[in-house]
């Protein structure tokens, strides 16, 4: 059995960061329904994201703040993820197996902030162009399939966790010659514009 079940707390010593070969991995599927351990491993990597958001629980261990946990970030080789995203407009939570992105727009937004990752312990400046909306097919804690319609701030969040289950980082998508350059002949556009 794994250790991430329902008693364990993660913690940043648990967190896998850059330069380990599992980030850079396509990760295997997850058969269909899921394992009890699967299921626990996910809760806990929720778990994980409440903890890392929770201003008391995140000084006391330490913990940086993030709103998705890819499963290869703490080492396992599954397609699976965890988003918690906790804004004034409410609470968003998933806990998904093998997702894919089955349609996009073709119309772009950045976070003009940049991003960042747990498994990057240093700042990266640059625009990281995604699509404004996605469509994503995946699976629930009960094995079912669930079609997901994203757009703005959480369709970054996904396309981010989803790329880590593909091996991609997100400075990956960072210009090389001037990481403020857009992609030309795209409709793109700040978040927050
Ligand atoms: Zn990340």
């Amino acid at each position: 059995m794994s250790k991430f079940n329902d008693d364990y707390m993660i913690t940043m010593d648990d967190i896998v960061r850059e330069g380990d070969p599992i980030l850079r991995k396509v990760v295997d599927e997850v058969q269909m329904p899921p394992t009890e351990e699967d299921k626990a491993e996910l809760r806990c990597m929720l778990q994980f994201l409440k903890n890392s958001q929770n201003p008391e629980i995140a000084a006391k261990y330490n913990l940086r703040a993030g709103v998705g946990l890819s499963a290869n970030q703490i080492g396992l080789n599954k397609r699976m993820f965890a988003v918690y995203i906790s804004d004034e407009d409410g609470e968003m939570e998933y806990t998904l197996f093998n997702p894919k992105i089955i349609s996009h727009s073709v119309s772009m937004i950045y976070l003009p902030q940049g991003e960042g990752c747990l498994s990057v312990d240093r700042k990266v400046e640059g625009f990281v162009p995604r699509h404004e909306r996605i469509k994503v097919k995946a699976y629930d804690m009960d094995g079912n399939e669930v079609l997901v319609k994203l757009k703005g701030f959480p369709a970054i969040v996904f396309q981010h966790e989803i790329d880590h289950l593909n091996g991609i980082m997100f400075y990956d998508h960072i210009n090389k010659e001037n990481p403020f350059a857009l992609p030309a002949n795209v409709d793109i556009r700040s978040l927050y514009e």
